[in-house]
Order: structure tokens, then C-alpha cells, then sequence
């Protein structure tokens, strides 16, 4: 039966269709050009139409293709692999399909994704490389669209870049017969110089600096290294590109649970994952162990990404990690993210700094109640500055007495958001005296960033992003009665 409305996606394959029966049924423009398309990917190709335009037809004239003449018969499918029905006749089409069904040949119905068994994607070619792109028969012209976007970004000398990769295949293979180091090989090889003389076409260049690197990575022993990379708040757009570039070159990623799953799909496919995360109350594995998994996959040769919320350098233990790094002798970098701080602040339209409003900000952290007794509360009390408050949730009770009872106004505006930059981000907004309240109110959940300063009342005014700001729902005045 043809796939329904609704399906749970296609499977994508790249079929060889050398020596393979091939049917076109019309006779048309669009059976010209399915035609051609199969015969340059070695099809034997068979054209059966009422009639054939003149250059199909000197096509069956010379033995190109072979050609069957009238309406259509079920059995020019006999032998045939796929079959693309061109008519331009509805029905015509549809009873080629069925027919094909029938048989199990599969059919594509031009224009008509819902009867059609396979479809043909936009395809972009750079020699033996091909991509192929789908949006599963139901926007073609999306895919069109980025079809003509990625042509114009990819060089055509990729094209060379796969043939020299395709011919030195066996070669590469014999001097890493290690994957992860064979992966290195490759990365080195595709930022280096090759890919550029190739550009160039300058292609003995090419070949000697091939040559070159090939003799030089060999020598070379296989060190681990880790990579600290911050994630971001879950918007996977506000990773860096630096930080998007080591994740594909990641063997492993040991991953908080606050690294979105949007951020982990950027991820190469096959590094391994290792969720390390920390839930709520729950720690997890234990800094210890983080520890000890990465110097264990670092000694074995492999690239180690840690993948941290925000950024590894704000409540993120990235310190530790990196003292007992170097302690190991391990070698490590560390890829900056955006923290939680400046994305919530960013996506709820509150600026952290304001002319009028706040000449300082402090990152403060209320995780546990020891963490909270050592703090200065007159400090952090202080006006014209803004408190952003990671892991309160907690925490909100005292935070709003410590900070009303060190001098801070009751009425000084908070914000609280929660999932920030996420889809489901929502903000609470109110006075500082109806923090526990207003957060009660609404449920508030971690993860949630709490500000607190003079510039939390923007948010009524520059909110952008989501649902405005939850007002507070008054409590209902039956249950008050009661
Ligand atoms: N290294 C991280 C912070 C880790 S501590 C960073 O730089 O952002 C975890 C706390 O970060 C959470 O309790 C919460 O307060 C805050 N947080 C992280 N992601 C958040 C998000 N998307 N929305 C709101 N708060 C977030």
C-alpha cells in the first residue's frame, strides 16, 4: 500500500543500479530526464509510452534503452527493479503503482508522494560523493531550497577530495588499523592542506602532502586528550562553533543532564555517550568517577569531550576536572559556553547591566544552605547591583529573607526562569516580598535562574521569547473564605 499521510519517516538508501532493469512508463520531458538520470547511474533502462518524444526515441533507435509501445502493461515490470511512473495522467499512474505494488517493484509516482513507494531526493553530486536530501515527499521545494543553499557552500573540489580518499582507501586503512587513531588521521587530513591544493587543483601537491601526512601520523603515538566544552542553556544555536566542531570529533562525550538532547544530536553519531548528569537530589556518578572515566578513555588514546551545561567555568566543577588533569598529565582545552545567567537574562529581555538600573552583577550560587551561611548577605543585598542565582530553587525562602532582612527594598523586582531558552521556558516575575509566594503559585522547578535587581522589572517591557511573564494568580477567593 502507498506509505500514509503520516508516516514515521523514510528510510534513505543509495541504490546500485548498475545492469538492473530500470521501468519508465510516459514518453514525455520528465521520462527524457528520469531516463537519462538512470542510464548515468548504469541502469538498463526501459521506456514504455503511447508515444516517445524525439530524443527518447533515437534513444530506443541507437539501443540505449529499450522501448515498449502503447498503454501500459503490468507486464513491462516483469524483471524490473524500481519502476517511475512520468504519464502525467493521474490514474494512469496510479495504476502503475498498484501494479508494482502487486509485484513488489517499487514504483515512484512523479509529483505524488503519497502513491509512490520510494521517492527520488534532491541530490547534490561532488564526484563520488552524493547528498541527498528529503522532506519525506511533503516540501519539495524546502528541499529544493536548501539543495540550492548547500550547493553554493560546498566546494566543488570535494568531489576531487572523494576520489583521492576513495583511491587511498586501503592504504589509509593499513597504516590505522585502529579506528579512533584512523579518525584522527582523517580530521588532520580534511583541515590540513590537502583539501586546499586540491582547491587549488594542484593535484601532485596534493598527493605529496597526502603522502606526507600519512608517514607523519603514523609515527605518531596515539595521546588522549579531553575537551571541556559549555553547552549552552538547551538551545543547541547557542553552542559554540568551536564547541560544535569538537563534538564531531568526539570518540566520547561524557554529558551532564543539562547538555540538551538538541545539543547531543549535533554530536558525531558514533562517539559514545555517558551520561554522567546529576538529577535533582540525586548525584549521580560522582565527581570521582567522572574523573576517573576520563582519564581511563584519555589513556586509551581517545578523544574525551565533556560536555557540560552553560559553561564549564560557572558552577560547573570545570576547575576540578582540569586540576586533576593536569595532575594526570592528561592534555586538556576548554570551549566556553554561554551560561545560564546570560541566557536567561538574554531570553527573558532583561539586560544584567543597566545605566539606570545596575552598575554590577554577581553570580551566586544558593545549592546547599552551608553554601548560603558563608555568603555576605549585606554585600549582596546592596542596590543597583543584580543577583543572578543558580541552583535557588530550593533556596527561595531564604533568599528573600536574608536579602529583605540585610536591606534589600521588599519591593525590588525578581525574576525566575526556569528552562530558559528552552522551549518550555517560563518566567515568574513579581516582588522580591512575593518570591516564595509567586513561585509556589506557579510550581517553579530547577533548572531555574533566579535575578534579582531593579533590572528584573524589564521584563514586562523587553520580554520576547515565549510566553510573557506569569502574573500572579490570585489565590481563589472561595478557598480564602473556606
Ligand atoms: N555551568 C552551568 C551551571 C550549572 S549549575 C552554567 O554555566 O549555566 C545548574 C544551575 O544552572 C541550575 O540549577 C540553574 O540554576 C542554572 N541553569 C542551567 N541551565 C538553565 C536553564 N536552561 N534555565 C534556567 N536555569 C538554568
Amino acid at each position: 500500500m502507498p506509505a500514509p499521510a503520516s508516516h514515521p519517516g523514510l528510510y534513505p538508501l543509495f541504490a546500485d543500479l548498475r545492469g538492473r532493469k530500470v521501468l519508465v512508463v510516459g514518453g514525455g520531458a520528465i521520462a527524457l530526464r528520469k531516463a537519462s538520470a538512470l542510464l548515468d547511474a548504469g541502469a538498463r533502462v526501459a521506456v514504455g509510452a503511447i508515444r516517445l518524444e524525439p530524443a527518447l526515441a533515437a534513444m530506443a533507435a541507437e539501443g540505449r534503452i529499450d522501448a515498449y509501445a502503447g498503454p501500459f502493461d503490468p507486464a513491462w515490470l516483469d524483471g524490473a527493479w524500481l519502476a517511475i511512473a512520468a504519464t502525467g495522467d493521474a490514474k494512469t499512474n496510479r495504476s502503475i503503482a498498484a501494479a508494482g505494488e502487486a509485484r513488489r517493484v517499487w514504483v515512484n509516482v512523479v509529483d505524488d508522494a503519497a502513491t509512490s513507494a520510494f521517492h527520488v531526493p534532491a541530490r547534490i553530486e561532488r564526484g563520488p560523493l552524493q547528498i541527498a536530501i528529503s522532506s519525506g515527499g511533503g516540501a519539495p521545494m524546502l528541499a529544493r531550497h536548501l539543495r540550492e543553499t548547500l550547493e553554493a557552500q560546498l566546494d566543488h573540489s570535494l568531489g576531487a577530495v572523494a576520489e583521492l580518499l576513495t583511491r587511498e582507501r586501503a592504504r589509509i586503512r593499513n597504516a590505522f588499523p585502529d579506528l579512533a587513531r584512523r579518525r584522527r588521521f582523517f580530521d588532520r587530513l580534511l583541515s590540513g592542506a590537502v583539501p586546499a591544493l586540491l582547491r587549488q587543483r594542484r593535484i601532485l601537491g596534493a598527493q605529496r602532502a597526502f603522502d606526507a601526512l600519512l608517514l607523519d601520523s603514523g609515527k605518531q603515538g596515539a595521546a588522549g586528550s579531553v575537551i571541556l566544552i559549555g553547552a549552552g542553556p538547551g538551545d543547541p544555536g547557542l553552542l559554540t562553533l568551536r564547541g560544535l566542531r569538537a563534538l564531531n570529533e568526539a570518540d566520547v562525550i561524557l554529558h551532564d543532564r543539562l547538555a540538551s538532547d538538541e545539543v547531543l544530536r549535533l554530536a558525531r553519531r558514533d562517539a559514545e555517550r555517558i551520561e554522567v548528569g546529576k538529577r535533582a537530589g540525586d548525584h549521580g556518578v560522582t565527581q570521582t568517577g567522572i574523573h576517573a572515566l576520563m582519564l581511563k578513555h584519555a589513556r586509551a588514546g581517545k578523544r574525551v569531550v565533556r560536555l557540560k551545561g552553560g559553561d564549564p567555568f560557572v558552577f560547573g566543577r570545570g576547575g576540578e576536572e582540569l586540576e586533576f588533569l593536569r595532575a594526570h598529565g592528561i592534555g586538556y582545552e576548554v570551549v566556553p559556553g554561554i551560561t545560564a545567567a546570560l541566557a536567561c537574562a538574554a531570553y527573558a529581555g532583561i539586560p544584567l547591566t543597566h545605566r539606570d538600573h545596575a552598575q554590577s552583577l554577581r553570580l551566586v550560587t544558593a545549592h546547599r544552605k552551608d553554601s548560603l551561611e558563608a555568603v555576605d548577605w549585606r554585600s549582596l543585598a546592596q542596590e543597583k547591583q543584580t543577583l543572578a542565582v543558580y541552583m535557588g530553587v530550593a533556596m527561595l525562602d531564604t533568599l528573600q529573607t536574608q536579602l529583605i532582612a540585610h536591606g534589600r527594598s521588599p519591593d525590588t523586582p525578581f525574576a525566575l526562569i526556569e528552562n530558559g531558552s528552552r522551549a518550555e521556558q517560563r518566567v515568574i516575575s513579581g516582588p522580591l516580598s512575593e518570591l516564595v509566594e509567586r513561585a509556589g503559585i506557579h510550581d517553579a522547578k530547577s533548572p531555574a535562574l533566579l535575578i534579582v535587581g531593579e533590572v528584573a522589572a524589564l521584563v514586562d517591557e523587553l520580554h520576547w521569547f515565549g510566553d510573557p511573564p506569569l502574573r500572579a494568580v490570585s489565590p481563589d477567593p472561595l478557598e480564602k473564605a473556606a
